[in-house]
C-alpha cells in the first residue's frame, strides 16, 4: 500500500435546485475563452454545457472534464419525471461519441480549466441563480507510483490506439513472412 498524502481538489458544486437553464454560464465560459478574450459568445464552444428539459422543468449544468479516446459501452437510461435519459446526457467526459465539448470549427477538445487564472471561475460568477459554487477541497489518497514507460512502449501505445491491435499484428506477421 502507497502513502496517504492531502492534496486540494479544486472543483464546481452544481445545486440543480436553484438552475433555471437560463445559460449564462455557457455564454460566460465561451467570453472567457475566446480569442481574443471576450471577442465573442458563442454556446458551442463553452466547456460547460446546459442539459435542457423544458417541458419538466429540469436543467443540469455540465462541465467537460476528462478526455477519452473513445466512448465506454454506456447503455443505461435514466427516467426523471417521465423523461429518458441515456447515459451520456449527464457525462463529462470528451468523448469521440459525440459533438459536445469540440471545438465547431477546429474539432479540438475543449476542456474546462477551471478559469486557472481566475480567483473564482466565469461560470460561477455569472450564475445569477447562486448555482455554481467554487470549492477548494483536501482529500486523502494514496500516492501514485508513477511508472515510466520507455520510448518503444510510448511508440507502441500510440501505434496501438491510432491502428488497433489487429492490423498491428497483421503487420508484423506479413513483414514476418517476407523475412
Ligand atoms: S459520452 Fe460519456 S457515457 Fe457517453 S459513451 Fe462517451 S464516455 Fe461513455
Ligand atoms: S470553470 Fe471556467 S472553463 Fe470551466 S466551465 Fe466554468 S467558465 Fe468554463
Ligand atoms: S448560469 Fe446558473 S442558472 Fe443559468 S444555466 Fe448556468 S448554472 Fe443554470
Amino acid at each position: 500500500m502507497g502513502e496517504k498524502v492531502k492534496k486540494i481538489v479544486k472543483t464546481i458544486r452544481v445545486d440543480l435546485d436553484k438552475c433555471n437553464g437560463c445559460r449564462g454560464c455557457e455564454i460566460a465560459c465561451s467570453a472567457y475563452h475566446a480569442t481574443p478574450k471576450y471577442s465573442a459568445m458563442n454556446p458551442s464552444r463553452s466547456r460547460i454545457r446546459v442539459v435542457m428539459d423544458q417541458f419538466n422543468d429540469e436543467y443540469v449544468p455540465i462541465r467537460a472534464t476528462d478526455y477519452a479516446k473513445a466512448g465506454c459501452d454506456g447503455r443505461r437510461v435514466y427516467t426523471i419525471k417521465g423523461k429518458k435519459y441515456s447515459e451520456c446526457s449527464f457525462c463529462g467526459t470528451i468523448c469521440p461519441t459525440r459533438e459536445m465539448f469540440f471545438d465547431p470549427d477546429s474539432g479540438l477538445p475543449l476542456q474546462c480549466d477551471l478559469c486557472a487564472d481566475e480567483k473564482e471561475p466565469l461560470c460561477v460568477q455569472a450564475c445569477p441563480q447562486g448555482c455554481l459554487t467554487f470549492e477548494e477541497l483536501e482529500v486523502e489518497e494514496e500516492e501514485k507510483v508513477e511508472v515510466k514507460m520507455d520510448e518503444m512502449e510510448l511508440g507502441m501505445k500510440a501505434l496501438l490506439d491510432k491502428f488497433g491491435v489487429q492490423k498491428i499484428a497483421d503487420t508484423f506477421n506479413r513483414l514476418s513472412q517476407k523475412g
